[in-house]
């Protein structure tokens, strides 16, 4: 009895000090910011694009209408054309129309009285933007109209809005000069129609760039400068507020490539803006004046043999519940290396309540 309560007292010292010596893993830093840097694993990856090299680029997320398991990721390999993948990373269709650079969508697009997703992709082959329907039925996409031209050398970031009024636009910016360009699709009689509708100048190159179409809010990276807050409305005209600069108190570094927006509930939600060159993902309020919270990375999940993520060009994030293992919705992301070595790049998908957790976001319930 005694010797076994000895026994005891010994084997509770050496936890205790194996406690003391295992200190709990402290938040890594991050220069010239006093919020530390959070740690995220994804959940899984996509299947590796065709193309070797720097090749995937951007996703969209495609929420399915009546069945979230349905819903849908696109992704560009940007030497190539577009891959059309399920929630467990599976490619489900590949379409290799040209060096598809970004890519987006927006639901509720009406075509001969059916609704459908219209997608979008600046395919630098044809310095067009790709314009294609998916079908909720199908879960396809099919080409749409013809290419719509835009005038720029090499067209390159791109996103979508739908506007209160129900109008759906295109943003395209020109490689290296900062331009951007919107159009507005029609479906009249089944035929698709662009019409260029405003240009305006970041300064400098950009391609990251967002809607938010509650607020009527369009978030633009420009890379070496700053995360700037425009308005979405061909009417906004270059009025902006900039977000968050490069050198900023976030610590936030160049380049600043894919931004996204969490759509929270009353105005409420999150902008996760990708700084490659830091290889982290920096959030702020979407509601207010947009205040930074945080960032995080992306590390290994090694039981899964899934590998962390660095250097992320695109990303997409949706708020909408997308089954058990996306209750608060899913950040898909470009994975600038793919390991293991040797490996072409792909996505990370990556469980929002994950991001909320070492965040300390609230839940959305
Ligand atoms: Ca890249
Ligand atoms: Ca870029
Ligand atoms: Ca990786
Ligand atoms: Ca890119
Ligand atoms: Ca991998």
């Amino acid at each position: 009895m005694h010797f076994k309560m000895i026994r005891r007292w010994l084997s509770i010292m050496v936890l205790m000090a194996s406690g003391c010596a295992q200190q709990p893993t402290q938040p890594a830093e991050i220069p010239g910011s006093a919020v530390p840097l959070r740690s995220v694993a994804p959940l899984l990856e996509t299947a590796p694009v065709e193309s070797a090299g720097d090749a995937a680029d951007d996703p969209a997320i495609w929420v399915h209408p009546q069945d979230p398991l349905q819903s849908l990721v696109i992704g560009t390999d940007k030497q190539r054309g577009l891959n059309v993948y399920d929630l467990d990373g599976r490619l489900l269709q590949a379409l290799p129309d040209g060096r598809m650079n970004n890519v987006d969508l927006r639901d509720g697009f009406t075509v001969n009285g059916r609704r459908m997703a219209l997608v979008a992709a600046s395919n630098r082959t044809g310095r067009t933007i790709a314009l294609y329907l998916l079908d909720p039925g199908t879960r396809r996409l099919t080409r749409a109209g013809d290419p719509v031209p835009t005038g720029f050398v090499e067209p390159y970031g791109l996103c979508m809005y739908a506007s209160h009024g129900g109008d759906h636009f295109v943003f395209v910016s020109d490689s290296g000069t900062g331009q951007f360009r919107q159009w507005r699709i029609r479906a009249d009689g089944g035929v698709i129609r662009a019409e260029r509708v405003r240009a305006f100048r970041v300064g400098s190159q950009a391609e990251g760039c967002v809607a938010d179409d509650e607020s009527g809010a369009l978030y633009v990276a420009e890379e070496d400068v700053a995360l700037w807050r425009y308005g979405a409305d061909p009417g906004a005209g270059n009025a902006r507020r900039a977000i968050d600069r490069v050198g900023g108190a976030s610590g936030l570094t160049a380049d600043l490539e894919g931004v996204a927006v969490w759509l929270g509930k009353d105005g409420q939600g999150y902008i996760v803006q990708s700084n490659q060159g830091a290889n982290r993902y920096a959030v702020y309020r979407r509601d207010g004046a947009n205040a930074y919270i945080g960032s995080f990375e992306l590390v290994d999940r090694a039981e899964a043999g899934i590998d962390g993520v660095s250097e992320t060009d695109g990303l997409a994030v949706t708020s909408h519940p997308l089954g058990a293992r996306f209750p608060d919705g899913l950040l898909v992301v470009q994975d600038g290396r793919n390991l293991p070595a040797g490996q072409n790049q792909n996505f990370k998908y990556v469980s929002w309540r994950d991001v909320a957790r070492a965040l300390g976001l609230p839940g959305e319930g």
